[in-house]
């Protein structure tokens, strides 16, 4: 099986609880010390097998080979990848059966990232995500006001768009935004712009 591995916490004598993404499921299993022999972390691609056993409920985590990525050694890449996947966690906390859409972002996410810059290529994934969830808000209604918005435009997190006199945040273009969510391009905006869109996913899916 393959998966990607969104969180991670240590329990005692430094065993681990390793929750995996794969293609229709999460998994939330149990790795044992003495069984480590490739690096777990944050964010990597595993192939691997689960193990039942009648002590516990949680499976235990075997024969973990890590597939690793062509930009694995970028630092930057590496990094915003790590702080993106660890969104998914909370976001797809408590389900277990999931589609394979997620699965499937992070793996064209992953090769995107090759070419791409990390933090334009994954603020379009999660236009997607957004989309694919019914969360896109694409009708320029203000979140807070719940008045049209026809000028200049903010967005708050989960990139809904708001007056900037309703939120006191960042004043975009129309265009820019409508750019942004209807095309789903970060083409016109300057890597500064984009820094900004980027905390707003750090804030959570
Ligand atoms: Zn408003």
């Amino acid at each position: 099986m393959q998966g990607y591995i969104i969180d991670i916490k240590a329990v005692k004598d430094d065993d681990l609880i390793v929750s995996i993404l794969a293609e229709n499921h999460i998994y939330t299993t149990y790795r044992f010390y003495g069984a480590r022999h490739s690096n777990i972390n944050i964010g990597y691609k595993i192939d691997f097998e689960l193990e039942s056993t009648l002590k516990s409920s949680v499976p235990r985590l075997k024969d973990v080979m890590q597939l690793g990525f062509q930009w694995i050694f970028d630092n930057e890449k590496l990094y915003c990848w790590q702080r993106f996947i660890k969104l998914f966690y909370p976001h797809l906390k408590d389900i277990e059966e999931i589609d394979d859409f997620y699965f499937k972002l992070l793996d064209k996410l992953s090769h995107k990232m090759i070419k791409q810059n990390p933090k334009r290529a994954i603020c379009k994934s999660y236009l997607k995500l957004l989309k694919h969830e019914g969360r896109l808000h694409t009708d320029f209604n203000c979140f807070l006001c719940e008045c049209d918005i026809t000028d200049d435009i903010s967005l708050v997190r989960s990139f809904m768009p708001v007056h900037p006199v309703c939120t006191y945040s960042r004043t975009f273009k129309f265009e820019k935004i409508e750019e942004l969510l209807l095309d789903k391009s970060l083409i016109s905006f300057e890597d500064e712009e984009v820094d900004y869109l980027w905390n707003i996913v750090l804030q959570g899916l």
